[in-house]
């Protein structure tokens, strides 16, 4: 595979039918390091030719591809994650490089993806039919769960690892071909991990990859040959993709913004409960759909916010590679912009800001789009930086009586990603799973993101259509069940009677 140096020095290119080439394309973006503002490569928006190409290219091997046996769709997973294993460091290096987020964290976002791939090594007890004998004399009926053709992927900047690999590879096992379309942002990471798919033995035309923005996304949304859509990114962007494809009868799943809360009770562990406050607010600079941006406080817990401030204070803002960094940028200066601007606005609509990120300045990187730790107490629910997702290292914190009041509080919220509840109390929790209206919930787990075996369950504002993006609900997205109802007299002469009924006789 490509070392990080020959890949910066080259562009990100095209996959179309096993082959890797360079866009014929006028229009190029810059791909940036966060942290100096270094061009490190640079990006094509495909030309729609190339969108089709590719298309077709996944077109044509799904007729065979759908035929290879799953044991051996199985085997090339099992190859690809040993060398998205041996190629950690090298794919963390680039990951930094483009996105950012610390090396430590750029491992993480590896690891949660290749743990996708190690589920997609043991499909086979998933895609599984379901069988009755005797349904009516000489009748069975049976299930298949079957591929369904070209399906596309669309992912974003945040995850350029763990969200490709939250797709391909469960659609591609499952039997369908695929294209994928990565982050303009930061995709050369991504395109590491699809040169080892193909050097784990995809065959040609089974994964595509094209680039681009909103023509691309717009193309495969509307083209008659993609039969379902993956998409995650942001709540404008996957309702739009989730229209236009749904429109023109596509299976979709749009896994979209956050906003989430995590309640304290008062008898929580508080050193425990801190600790984690702190990771899950500011870890990837708040760059996760799944980060802490609410602060339930119950009762005696709003004394524990100055400790709050104190930890997060120590937290250290440099760039991803360099040692001890717990902070590094957000991805672009217009994220930067964007944090900011929600930061002062949280100060003119009357928060006590706490902490303040805004104008912290990294020696050596001073370009950077650094947003230091930032803490707002006595946020209410009308103010910006509690309606709308800041997507940066800033925590709002909100103080209540009772732990009734916290739930209706995130119940009320319209996004469902994930929430977290801290306690001692094993009814409280018990009540607290039962009554909360969030798909995702932690129990003293702050980012209660589940392992592939399950599914990633985000709810109501969060998502649209159905079924998760992994696990078990991942083989139901990317399978259509048929279901086969047959009959054989046990004599084959035998002539049956007329029925003129509904019922199977
Ligand atoms: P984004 O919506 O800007 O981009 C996502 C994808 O859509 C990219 O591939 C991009 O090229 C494409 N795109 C951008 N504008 C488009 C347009 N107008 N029409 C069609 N396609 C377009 O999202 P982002 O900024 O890359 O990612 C951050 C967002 O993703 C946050 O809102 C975050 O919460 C969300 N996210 C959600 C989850 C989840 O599982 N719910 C996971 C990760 C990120």
């Amino acid at each position: 595979m490509n070392t990080m140096s020959n890949i910066q020095s080259s562009t990100a290119k095209l996959l179309i039918n096993g082959q890797f080439v360079e866009s014929k394309t006028s229009e190029w973006q810059d791909i940036v390091n966060p942290a100096n503002q270094e061009v490190i490569g640079r990006v094509p928006f495909a030309t729609m030719d190339e969108v089709d190409a590719a298309i077709a290219s996944a077109q044509a091997a799904f007729a065979t591809w759908r035929h290879t046996p799953i044991q051996a769709r199985m085997r090339i997973m099992l190859k690809l994650q040993d060398l998205i294993r041996a190629n950690m460091k090298d794919i963390a290096r680039v990951l930094t490089a483009e996105q950012g987020k610390t090396l430590a964290d750029a491992e993480g976002d590896i690891q949660r993806g290749l743990e996708v791939v190690e589920h997609a090594c043991s499909i086979g007890t998933l895609q599984m039919g379901e069988y009755v004998e005797g349904v009516a004399r000489g009748v069975d009926t049976y299930t298949l769960q079957q591929p369904l053709g070209v399906c596309a992927g669309i992912t974003p900047f945040n995850f350029p690892a763990m969200i490709p690999l939250w797709m391909f590879p469960m659609a591609i096992v499952c039997g369908n071909t695929f294209v994928l379309k990565p982050s303009e942002q930061d995709p050369l990471s991504t395109m590491m991990l699809v040169e080892l798919a193909i050097e784990a033995g995809i065959p040609a035309g089974v994964l595509n990859v094209v680039h681009g923005g909103k023509d691309v996304v717009d193309r495969l949304c509307t083209h008659q040959h993609i039969k379902a859509i993956s998409f995650v990114g942001s709540t404008a962007v996957g309702t739009h993709v989730y229209n236009l494809a749904g429109q023109h009868g596509k299976r979709v799943q749009s896994m979209m913004g956050a906003k989430n809360h995590v309640v304290v009770m008062p008898d929580a562990n508080k050193e425990q409960t801190l600790n984690a406050l702190v990771g899950a607010a500011f870890g990837a600079a708040g760059q996760r759909c799944m980060a802490l941006s609410v602060a339930v406080m119950v009762g005696e817990s709003q004394n524990w916010v100055n400790d709050l401030v104190e930890k997060a204070k120590k937290l250290n803002v440099n760039a991803g590679h360099e040692p001890n960094t717990d902070i590094g940028p957000v991805i672009s200066p217009r994220a930067k912009a964007r944090v900011t601007d929600l930061i002062n606005s949280g100060v003119e609509q009357g928060a006590t800001l706490l902490l303040d990120g805004r104008d912290v300045v990294v020696k050596g990187y001073e370009e950077g789009n650094f947003v230091g730790a930032t803490i707002f107490n006595h946020v209410t629910t009308d103010m910006r930086i509690y309606k709308e997702e800041i997507f940066g290292p800033v925590l709002a914190i909100i103080s209540v009586d009772t732990f009734e009041e916290a739930v209706a509080l995130v119940n009320a919220n319209p996004f469902g990603n994930g929430v977290g509840l801290f306690t001692q109390s094993g009814a409280v929790a018990r009540n607290f799973q039962n009554q909360i209206d969030i798909g995702q919930v932690g129990i003293n787990i702050p980012i209660p993101v589940p392992v592939p075996f399950f599914s990633f369950t985000g709810s109501r504002g969060s998502k649209l259509g159905d079924l998760g993006p992994y696990g078990k609900q991942a083989v139901q997205f990317y399978t259509q069940t048929k279901t086969i109802t047959s009959r054989w007299f046990e004599d084959s002469h035998e002539a049956g009677e007329v029925n003129t009924t509904i019922s199977l006789r």
